[in-house]
């Protein structure tokens, strides 16, 4: 079969490789899409530890091609997402119920083989069922739609809450749509692509703003601005230190602030401590998927989320190599990798 490996930093081929073979309480899939992430380029990069020789991808979609002795939930034919995020069960973090915590974590497409390939190997506990009529390629939104949900879940969002989402990628995108299903009334999308602030309108925010060059923060919070006083929730979707420096000031007194963008490791930034005191600002990191990747499957299923506009481009392996190794482009969102497109 054929796997997109990353053979060492900065080194990606396509190789042909053994078809895997899943042990008792594995699956092996038929890869049908799966989704390339700014983590698959930082990866690539050598930005973000991996085990390389291995092969990217963690968010995939497939079908189920074979299943193990042991497996008793799934069968040949199924449609399935995959959580790629194997905790260990056993370390004092997964023993509190911190999962994504875990000491031991492994992640499919980062440690072990992944997604970008013809198939890949799934343990049945990280498997999660997918209607036979979804689009194969809404099903790899399934990933960072579970990684957004725990970003809301974090927030706290109640009815009528007013929520600002920083940045619109597809993170921003799918935050702004969760808002809104969580209860938010207002939903403010900062992002500077004109584009993207359309888009966002027509998937759920009620108004959006150009961060632009005069004071973004002062332009919101102001008597009036979008929302004065600022929001109750503000969730950090753009992972720049301009957000998340502008963030605390977004979020009214007594908010919380969700901090989901990832910047490099040994970045820093300016924070007051005394405004997150005085105010009593919540300042909240989110990380991965932990129990959200069955909720965040069945939103997919459903239709509730709308991922369609999301998708920029489909590929096949042979061009996964260069939409990873170079940035996204102008205006992309989301490409994704269908293995049979060649
Ligand atoms: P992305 O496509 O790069 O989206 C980030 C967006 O932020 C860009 O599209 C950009 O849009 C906007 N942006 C950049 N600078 C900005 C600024 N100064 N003000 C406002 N918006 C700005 O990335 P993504 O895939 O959506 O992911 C977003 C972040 O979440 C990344 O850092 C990613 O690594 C992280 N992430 C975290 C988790 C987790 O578990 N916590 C999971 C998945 C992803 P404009 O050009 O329109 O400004
Ligand atoms: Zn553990």
């Amino acid at each position: 079969m054929k796997a997109v490996r990353l053979e060492a930093t900065g080194e990606l081929r396509l190789r042909e490789i053994a078809k895997p073979v899943p042990d008792a309480r594995e699956l092996l899939v038929r890869v049908e899409a799966c989704g390339i992430c700014g983590t698959d380029r930082h990866l690539f990069h050598g930005e973000f530890p991996s085990k390389p020789p291995v092969t990217l991808g963690h968010e995939f979609t497939g079908i189920v091609e074979e299943v193990g002795a042991s497996v008793r939930g799934f069968a040949r034919g199924m449609r399935i997402t995959g959580d790629p995020n194997i905790s260990c069960g056993r370390c004092a973090e997964c023993q509190r119920g911190r999962v994504n915590l875990c000491v031991n974590l492994q992640a499919i497409g980062i440690h072990r083989d992944g997604g970008f390939a013809d198939y890949v190997i799934v343990p049945e506990k990280q498997a999660f069922a997918l209607p036979d009529d979804l689009d194969p390629v809404h099903g790899a939104f399934c990933e960072p739609l579970a990684c957004c949900l725990h970003g809301v879940d974090l927030a706290e969002i109640r009815t009528g809450s007013s929520v600002i989402v920083l940045g619109g990628g597809v993170i921003g995108l799918l935050v702004v749509q969760l808002a809104r299903l969580a209860g938010a009334t207002s939903v403010v999308l900062i992002t500077r692509s004109a584009e993207k602030r359309r888009l966002g309108k027509t998937l759920g925010a009620t108004a959006t703003a150009d961060p632009g060059d005069s004071d973004i923060v002062e332009r919101v919070i102001s008597q009036d601005g979008l929302l004065p006083g600022g929001a109750d929730v503000v969730i950090e979707c753009a992972g720049v230190a301009e957000t998340i420096e502008q963030a605390p000031a977004l979020a009214r007194r007594g908010g919380t602030v969700v901090i989901l963008g990832v910047m490099p490791q040994g970045a820093k930034v300016t924070i007051e401590p005394f405004d997150l005191l005085f105010r009593e600002i919540r300042l909240i990191g989110s990380f991965v998927n932990p129990f959200t990747h069955r909720r965040a499957a069945e939103l997919i299923a459903s239709g509730a989320i709308n991922v369609e506009p999301l998708i920029s481009r489909r590929i096949g392996l042979s061009e996964a190599i260069e939409a990873i190794a170079n940035p996204a482009r102008p205006g992309e969102i989301r490409a994704l990798v269908v293995p049979h497109l060649g």
